[in-house]
């Protein structure tokens, strides 16, 4: 095990610990939120595990994150089928409108931890650093100049911190209550670091990794791809018809609204966002209606 990784993350948890609350920690029910929920609790920290339910989420997991004392259950306002029905169009790799309503809501003026880390995706790795600050831009910016923090910029908006010394401590807790402010202790953890942590520490994490899975949150979510989305379909087969409920009523909606449409069913939709590259299509749809 990295013992070095481990007191470095559990230092870093300690540093950013809120003086007035405490950390709003972001627990999905997969190996990587296992690995941060068992290092807030190492380092002695105040902490909320908080699982935000999508409502397409394996039973498997619902059963584990249960299984876990402590955890604060959240539904969401909508669900995953009334989205779809809202937003005209399924969710693919660009529209993904379903992980800040469903996934990734919550929290707001809190400081998160979470178990984001840079070797999951090209993308990640882009946006990912020891502290990820997201507000106003230009505001944020001014005010880690004003306060002298090295920072580093992220393409899609927000700063970086990679350093837990004095200036990044005052910094987060200077604005955290105005920011979306997040810890990720494990940023630079791999895979196999992430599994001998948690083999040391006994926890076996979430039933469906042992059955190949590699993605255990939402059923068929379109992050995974064709084939990931074609196994969890094949294994959740209630899901499958849910979704093709959800596109059928989609349709009928677009049609409503006096949209085109390219598909003549839930059926022919759900064929086309399973098939080899959903994106490739593009779709005529309303983008104020979308954007509502
Ligand atoms: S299906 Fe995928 S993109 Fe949608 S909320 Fe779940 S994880 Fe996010």
């Amino acid at each position: 095990m990295n013992i070095e990784k481990e007191k470095r993350a559990i230092e870093y948890l300690r540093a950013f610990e809120p003086k007035t609350e405490p950390y709003y920690l972001c627990y999905s029910g997969g190996k990587d939120s296992d690995v941060i929920r068992i290092l807030a609790s190492l380092a002695g920290v105040k902490h909320d595990i908080v699982h935000n339910l999508t409502t397409v989420d394996a039973p498997e997991t619902v059963y584990y994150v249960r299984s876990i004392p402590g955890v604060r259950i959240d539904r969401p306002e909508k669900s995953m089928w009334q989205l779809i029905v809202e937003k005209g169009i399924p969710p693919t790799r660009i529209a993904r409108y379903c992980c800040a309503s469903q996934k990734e809501r919550g929290g707001s003026g809190r400081v998160k931890i979470t178990g984001v880390r840079k070797f999951e995706s090209v993308s990640r790795a882009a946006n990912s650093g020891l502290v990820q600050i997201i507000g106003k831009p230009v505001t944020v910016e001014k005010a880690a100049k004003a306060q002298e923090v090295e920072y580093e910029k992220t393409p899609k908006g927000g700063i970086l911190l990679n350093n837990d010394n004095d200036a990044s401590r005052r910094f987060v807790e200077h604005c955290y209550r105005t920011t979306s402010t997040m810890v990720n202790p494990i940023v630079d953890w791999t895979n196999g670091e992430v599994w001998e942590f948690l083999r040391y520490y006994g926890c076996r994490s979430n039933p469906l990794y042992y059955e190949g899975f590699e993605r255990v949150g939402c059923v068929g979510c379109p992050l995974g791809g064709s084939c990931s989305m074609r196994r969890e379909f094949n294994r959740w087969l209630k899901f499958k018809a849910l979704y093709i409920h959800a596109f059928d009523r989609m349709i009928e909606r677009r049609r409503e609204r006096g949209l085109p449409t390219v598909w003549n069913s839930g059926e022919e939709c759900f064929a086309w966002w399973i098939g080899d590259d959903p994106d490739q299509l593009s779709i005529d749809y309303d983008e104020e209606w979308y954007r509502q």
